[in-house]
């Protein structure tokens, strides 16, 4: 059978369809075709291939994400989405742009530029659009121009029957039905292939500035955050940057007109008081994830006024389940990301050490006292042996429609099986 599926796979590709190499792999679990449609038509016959066959579909972007989420049960075809790398249309005067799921968000970028305009889910990565959308990151300026679902204006998939489906356009308004673009953004390619999608934009601002203050406790942190929040400085983004040991900055980024980032620069300097600082050039980790290889990475949420509280309890969990916990992210959105380690001076040192133990046990207390802080807590990435030691996306609300969304897109469970919530 394994060379009758490569046949029709060559077939449907334009003979872009392969033998999985050693790299083939998603979380481990080695595939054993890779194909890389370059159209949505060719992605089309790509999934009538695998529906016929009975074949679980992962769909790969850069692969720099696929770890992201429970491990798929079954993976038999990567789809890789590289060859659908333009931008179709930019129609700068509308502030839209149509692009292939599979162009770099870096090149995209860069395009953008030239007209002045950019897609607000800074910083750029090598990552692609696809990816992106599907694994629903967005970065620190989702304060000022909301989640990268919210910049979603149109979209195009492939279903795992193969039949293509169209949602939203080029203009910004509301589609009967489902609004596809809405349901696939942050679906980890459970429910689709996204081919194309298109996105509002945004002007690049014509200058920035980031004020800093440091701070030393979880008190202190919240004090600053509700300062700025309650103030007229309008930021276009707040995030928190915060080691182990609790030494924690403050950052503010202020946007727009040169004149009004330079005013509004000396407010926040004079809110924040003397041990502030500016700077026009955001700080290093600005953007950046708090976990390395190996490590393992939380995506937690939590009320503004809440944010107090995470804090508490993350230390508290830390400190007992023998971790260090970095925190960083947009804590005036509610979204923080969290990277833990193995405590130095604990009995496993280094991220190849890290103990599922402690790992499943930090995540119980703190889903233990997600009331308090009125959030949740998702393990995104870690050591398979982590993942496999508890439940990453924790309790969710409204499974059984998700469930049933589920079973309406992909009946056959083909698509990336058992990689979502609630073994979707
Ligand atoms: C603000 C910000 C900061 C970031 N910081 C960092 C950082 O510090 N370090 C870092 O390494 N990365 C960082 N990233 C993430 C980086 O951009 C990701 O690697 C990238 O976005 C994921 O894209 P990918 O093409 O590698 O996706 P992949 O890893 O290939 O895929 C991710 C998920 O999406 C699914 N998928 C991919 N393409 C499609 C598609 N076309 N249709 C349906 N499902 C699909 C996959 O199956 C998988 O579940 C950051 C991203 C943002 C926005």
């Amino acid at each position: 059978m394994g060379d009758v599926v490569l046949q029709e796979l060559r077939l449907a590709t334009d003979d872009h369809a392969a033998a999985a190499g050693p790299a083939d792999t998603v979380d481990g679990m080695p595939a054993r075709w890779v194909a890389s449609p370059g159209s949505t038509a060719e992605t089309s016959a790509v999934m009538r291939v695998a529906a016929v066959h009975d074949l679980a579909v992962v769909v790969r972007g850069a692969g720099n994400r696929l770890t992201w989420g429970a491990p798929p049960e079954r993976c038999d075809l990567l789809v890789d989405s590289t060859r659908m790398d333009a931008v179709v249309e930019h129609a700068s005067g509308d502030l839209v742009v149509v692009v292939q799921a599979g162009c770099r968000l870096d090149v995209l970028q860069q395009r953008l530029a030239g007209a002045g305009q950019w897609l607000a889910v800074d910083p750029p990565r090598p990552g692609t659009v696809g990816g992106t959308v599907a694994a629903a990151l967005s970065g620190p300026t989702r304060l000022a121009h909301g989640a990268v679902r919210d910049l979603v204006i149109g979209m195009t998939m492939v279903r795992a029957d193969g039949v293509v489906a169209h949602s939203g356009g080029k203009v910004v308004k509301n589609v009967a039905g489902y609004d596809v673009g809405k349901l696939l953004t942050g679906s980890y390619g459970t429910l689709g292939v996204i081919t194309e999608v298109a996105f509002r934009l945004h002007p690049l601002p014509k200058a920035r500035s980031w004020v800093s203050l440091p701070r030393h406790s979880a008190a202190a942190v919240h004090e600053a955050l509700q300062r700025v929040v309650h103030s007229q400085l309008v930021p276009g983004a707040v995030e928190l940057d915060r080691a182990a040991d609790g030494s924690a900055t403050l950052t503010v980024q202020l946007e727009g007109v040169a004149p009004g980032v330079l005013a509004r620069t000396a407010a926040a300097l004079e809110l924040l008081g003397p041990s502030a600082t500016a700077g026009s050039r955001p700080p290093g980790w600005w953007g950046i994830q708090p976990a390395g290889t190996g490590e393992v990475l939380l995506k937690v949420t939590h009320e503004l006024a809440g944010l107090p509280h995470l804090l508490t309890a993350l230390d508290a969990a830390a400190a007992r389940h023998r971790l260090a916990a970095h925190v960083r992210g947009s804590v005036a959105v509610g979204s923080v990301l969290v990277g833990l380690r193995a405590a130095e001076g604990g009995n496993r040192v280094g991220p190849a050490a890290l103990g599922p133990d402690e790992v499943a046990g930090l995540v119980a207390d703190l889903r233990q006292r997600a009331a308090s802080f009125g959030g949740s807590v998702v393990v995104l990435d870690g050591p398979r042996v982590v993942k496999e030691s508890l439940d990453v996306w924790g309790p969710v609300g409204a499974i059984d429609l998700m469930r049933s969304v589920k079973h309406r897109f992909d009946p056959a469970r083909l698509l990336a099986p058992g990689r979502f919530v609630g073994g979707i």
